[in-house]
C-alpha cells in the first residue's frame, strides 16, 4: 500500500520510471504515448536533452538563492526572454510556482494597483461560467466550474461569471458570429451597468478554453470587443494563458493571435514544460508604473520566487522551443490532428465536436448529436476513456460534468511540439479503439 496521498483515494496509479520523448515508461516497461503532455505541460516531451543540461549545470552552480535577497542569472535571462516577447507593455515577470499563484498574483496586482491608484472601490471580478483559473481558495472562487466549488461554498464574493465564449453550446443556430460576440459583449457591458463600471476590477478569460471546455477557441472578434468594453470602464482584462499559452495555440501568446493585449498575462505549464514547476504573472506598465512610485511593494509572495533552477529549465525549453522553430511544427501538427480527428470520429455517432487551435484540440462526446444531450455526468464517460486509453498505452486528458447540466464529456489533447504524423496515427488508432470500447 503506497504512502502517496493522490486525488483519487481509491485508484492506484503505475509508477512512471522513465521518459523517452512523447513516451513515458512505467515499472513494468510500458510505454505511455503523452497525447495530453500530463495536463497540457510537458510541451518539449520528456528527455530533452538541452534541458537536462541546463538543469545540471544551474544545481552544480546555485541551485536556488532567495528572492529577497538575490535575483539569479536564469531568473533575469528568462524575464528578458519573456519580456522581449510579450504584447505590448506587459515587461514585467512576477514568476511563481505554478499556475494558480500565477492568478492569485495577477488578482492581488490588480486590486494593489486599483488601491494604489486611489480607486479602492474597485473589488468586483467578472469571470465566465464553467472556467477554471486554479485551484487554491482565491482562484477557485474565481472560476465557474460548479463541480470544482460545490464543496467550497461560500468562497469568495464579489466574483460575478458571465457566459463563455463557447459556440458549440453557447451560440444560437441562427446567431452568426458578429451577433453572437455582440451578444456576449452585451451581457458583460449589462454587468457593469449593474456593479458601476467604477467598481470593477478585472475581467479574466482563457483566450482558449482548456480543462474545463475542452480546447474551445473564442469565436473571432470577441476578445477585441471585451477589451474594448473593458477598456472604455478602466477594468483591467487578465488573460489566463496557463494551458493555452507558451506555445500550445502555435504563437507564444494565445492572446496575441486574438489581436488583444491584457493588462497581465497568467502562464505556467508549458512555460518550463514540466521539467521544473514553474509559472509567471506578466504585467503592464502602466501597473507597475502606479505601484513604483505608490507603495514601491508588491504585498504578495511566496518562497520559490523565481527558483533559479526552475527559471533555467524554463528558459532551455523556451529557447529549445524557439531555435527548432517548434511553433512551426504546432501549427503543422496541429491541424494535421485536427483533421485525422475528423476523418476517424467525424461521423461517430456520439462525437459532437471536434475543435481547437494549434496542439490544443477537444472532443466533445454527446448522447445524440442532433439535440447535443450530454451523457448522464454520473456514468463518468471521460473517466471511463482516460482508464481505457491508459491500458492502450494512450495518454488523454478527461473532463466532464461540471454539474450545470450544459456541457458534456470532453477529451482534451495537448501532445508535445515534438509530436510527427507517426505519432498522431497511434493517438488516433488508440484513441477511437478506447472510444468504441466504453461506448459501444
Ligand atoms: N488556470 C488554468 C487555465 C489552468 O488550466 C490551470 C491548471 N489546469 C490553472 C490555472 C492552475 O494551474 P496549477 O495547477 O499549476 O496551479
Amino acid at each position: 500500500m503506497s504512502h502517496v496521498l493522490h486525488r483519487s483515494l481509491l485508484q492506484s496509479y503505475p509508477t512512471a520510471v522513465k521518459g523517452d520523448g512523447v513516451y513515458i515508461i512505467d515499472a513494468d516497461n510500458k510505454r505511455y504515448l503523452d497525447a495530453c503532455g500530463g495536463a497540457a505541460v510537458s510541451c518539449l516531451g520528456h528527455s530533452d536533452t538541452s534541458v537536462i543540461a541546463a538543469i545540471k549545470n544551474q544545481v552544480d552552480s546555485i541551485a536556488y538563492a532567495h528572492s529577497s535577497f538575490f535575483t539569479t542569472e536564469p531568473m533575469e535571462q528568462l524575464a528578458d526572454f519573456l519580456a522581449e516577447r510579450a504584447p505590448g507593455s506587459l515587461n514585467s515577470v512576477y514568476f511563481v510556482s505554478g499556475g494558480s499563484e500565477a492568478v492569485e498574483s495577477a488578482l492581488k496586482l490588480a486590486r494593489q494597483f486599483f488601491v494604489e491608484k486611489g480607486e479602492p472601490q474597485r473589488k468586483h471580478i467578472i469571470a465566465r461560467r464553467q472556467s477554471y483559473h486554479g485551484n487554491t481558495l482565491g482562484a477557485l472562487a474565481t472560476g465557474g466550474n460548479l463541480w470544482r466549488r460545490q464543496q467550497f461554498e461560500p468562497l469568495l464574493i464579489n466574483i460575478h461569471h458571465l457566459s463563455p465564449c463557447y459556440a458549440y453550446r453557447e451560440q444560437l443556430s441562427d446567431e452568426t458570429d458578429t451577433d453572437f460576440v455582440q451578444r456576449l459583449g452585451n451581457e458583460l457591458e449589462e454587468k457593469i451597468a449593474e456593479l458601476g463600471g467604477e467598481n470593477i476590477m478585472a475581467f479574466i478569460a482563457e483566450p482558449v478554453v482548456g480543462a474545463t471546455l475542452g480546447a474551445v477557441p473564442a469565436v473571432a472578434g470577441y476578445f477585441k470587443r471585451m477589451r474594448d468594453i473593458c477598456s472604455r470602464h478602466g477594468i483591467l482584462l487578465i488573460a489566463d494563458e496557463v494551458m493555452c499559452g507558451m506555445g500550445r495555440t502555435g504563437a507564444l501568446f494565445a492572446s496575441a493571435q486574438e489581436g488583444i493585449e491584457p493588462d497581465l498575462i497568467c502562464i505556467a505549464k508549458g512555460l518550463g514544460g514540466g521539467y521544473q514547476p514553474i509559472g509567471a504573472t506578466l504585467v503592464s506598465e502602466d501597473i507597475i508604473a502606479t505601484l513604483r512610485n505608490g507603495s514601491g511593494f508588491f504585498q504578495h509572495g511566496h518562497t520559490y520566487i523565481g527558483h533559479a533552477t526552475a527559471c533555467a529549465a524554463a528558459l532551455a525549453v523556451q529557447q529549445r522551443i524557439e531555435s527548432d522553430h517548434l511553433l512551426d511544427n504546432v501549427t503543422l501538427m496541429g491541424e494535421k490532428l485536427q483533421q485525422a480527428l475528423i476523418q476517424a470520429l467525424g461521423d461517430h455517432p456520439h462525437v459532437g465536436d471536434i475543435r481547437g487551435r494549434g496542439l490544443f484540440r477537444g472532443i466533445e462526446l454527446v448522447k445524440d448529436r442532433e439535440s447535443k444531450a450530454p451523457f448522464d455526468t454520473s456514468l463518468k464517460l471521460h473517466a471511463k476513456i482516460k482508464a481505457t486509453a491508459m491500458q492502450q498505452g494512450l495518454m488523454c486528458y478527461p473532463m466532464g460534468g461540471t454539474l450545470n447540466g450544459k456541457d458534456g464529456d470532453h477529451i482534451l489533447l495537448a501532445p508535445p511540439y515534438i509530436i510527427t504524423e507517426a505519432h498522431i496515427a497511434e493517438i488516433i488508432d488508440k484513441l477511437s479503439r478506447s472510444i468504441d470500447l466504453v461506448l459501444n
